[in-house]
């Protein structure tokens, strides 16, 4: 790689990761974080979970130690919002008027949530959710309990919005456009399970619905109005209806887009000397050979891995098993593979009802995917997932269902 400033644009968890990989792999050339945010780079699994429970706090939310960035000579710049790219004369604007030079950049710019144009969106109790002051916000609004919640949206983010705002003994009421919650997700079976782990706890759903308006008063929210007509009353109302890439720059400069910015395993994109990486890549697997654009945890950090070893000239790709996690009320969930190939309904070893199962997705005999809920972490069941799904070899589904095999033993002998 040719002397000179490596850029990374975005200080979320791709961001920093990549900084840090630079630095861990004798980088010792000029590393300049721009970001957006005014906090130092953060996790984002806490903030509707532990942190937004308040059983953790903000110490617990940094990706790397705030002091690391000047220990490790990374010039990080907080409230740095990048305007433009040239990556002819490889130059990024900051704001309105500072121009600075790259030898590589990054984009890890993540996603923003997806707003709906609804009337009385703008009322004051009314938001979406993504940020630490998000969080913070939404946490003092839950706390004292005893409140009217409308989530809006009915894939994770609303589910584990909604669960933590049950757990502050408030009233929730979660709608979505899907007949089960997270059925495009882990399909109609599982969505049932948590539906039914909600409602145990007093949420309620309408679904499928959609929010109508938001009705208010004085300038702050009474209700959400559903397209049956019901008023729900509601205190608080969450959007919570999905993400958008944030890929405007890279559009400007002409680099190639399809949902998101398109790289190959490398994260490299169509622009020479500028990788992508986290909730902004759409990646080439290499194990799929399709593009795949994760809006996951373990994406962000192995992608900022990657993307580092790739500015630097180094062999990398990202050919993990993708893998995501939720927590939602006393539930537990891991799951690793590729949803988009999972083709047949699971096959469940344990017990729904007892809340400690696995759920296999095969296809053509081959298992695509699996989750794991409360399963005992001694079993490793996410190590063998994945070695199961790397193995690429048919398993039978009543081997897989029978709590009495060993995991181990479903893996093909070496
Ligand atoms: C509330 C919440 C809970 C989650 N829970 C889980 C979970 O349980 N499990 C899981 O696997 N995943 C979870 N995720 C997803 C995971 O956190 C994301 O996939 C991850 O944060 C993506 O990291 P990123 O660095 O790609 O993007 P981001 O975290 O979005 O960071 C991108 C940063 O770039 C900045 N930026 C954008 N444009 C510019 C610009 N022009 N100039 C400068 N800066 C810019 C943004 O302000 C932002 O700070 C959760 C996400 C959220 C929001």
């Amino acid at each position: 790689m040719a002397a000179g400033n490596i850029v990374i644009v975005g200080g979320g968890l791709a961001g920093a990761t990549a900084a840090k990989t630079l630095r861990a792999q004798g980088h010792a050339g000029p590393v300049i974080l721009l970001a957006a945010e005014r906090h130092h780079p953060y996790l984002r699994p806490p903030l509707s979970k532990e942190y937004l429970l308040g059983k953790a706090d903000e110490g617990a939310l940094p990706v790397v130690p705030v002091d690391w960035y000047a220990e490790n000579g990374v010039e990080l710049r907080l409230g740095a919002v990048v305007t433009g790219i040239d990556p002819g004369a490889r130059t990024v604007t900051i704001g309105d008027v500072r121009r600075l030079d790259y030898a590589s950049l990054l984009l890890a710019t993540g996603a923003r949530p997806r707003q709906l144009p609804l009337p009385g969106a703008d009322l004051e109790g009314v938001g979406t959710f993504r940020t630490v002051d998000d969080s913070r916000l939404l946490r003092a609004g839950l706390a004292g309990g005893g409140r009217n919640v409308v989530m809006i949206g009915s894939g994770w983010i609303g589910m584990e919005l909604a669960a933590a705002a049950s757990a502050y003994g408030n009233s929730v009421t979660l709608l979505g456009l899907e007949e089960v919650p997270l059925a495009a997700a882990v399909g109609p079976e599982l969505g049932g399970f948590f539906r039914a782990l909600h409602e145990s706890h007093g949420v309620r759903f309408r679904l499928p619905a959609s929010a109508a308006g938001i009705r208010g008063r004085s300038g702050r929210v009474t209700g959400v109005e559903t397209d049956s007509g019901e008023i729900l009353p509601a205190d608080l109302v969450i959007i919570a209806v999905g993400v958008v890439p944030e890929v405007s720059l890279a559009e400007a400069a002409g680099i190639e887009l399809r949902n998101g910015i398109l790289t190959d395993a490398s994260l490299r994109t169509s622009a020479p000397g500028i990788c992508a990486a986290g909730d902004v890549a759409n990646a080439l697997h290499p194990f799929t050979g399709e593009h795949h654009r994760s809006e996951h945890w373990s994406n962000a950090l192995n992608g900022g891995k990657v993307a580092a070893k790739a500015m630097l000239g180094l062999d990398a790709a990202l050919d993990r098993v993708p893998y995501f996690y939720t927590d939602q009320f006393d539930v537990s969930m891991e799951y690793s593979g590729f949803p988009t190939l999972a083709g047949e309904p699971p096959t469940i070893r344990g017990s729904l009802g007892g809340k400690e199962f696995l759920a296999f997705w095969q296809r053509d005999g081959r298992v695509v995917a699996g989750m794991s809920v409360n399963w005992p972490a001694a079993g490793k069941p996410q190590k063998f997932i994945k070695e199961l799904i790397t193995a690429k070899a048919a398993v039978d589904p009543h081997a897989l269902a029978d709590p009495e095999l060993p995991l181990d033993q479903l893996l093909p002998a070496a």
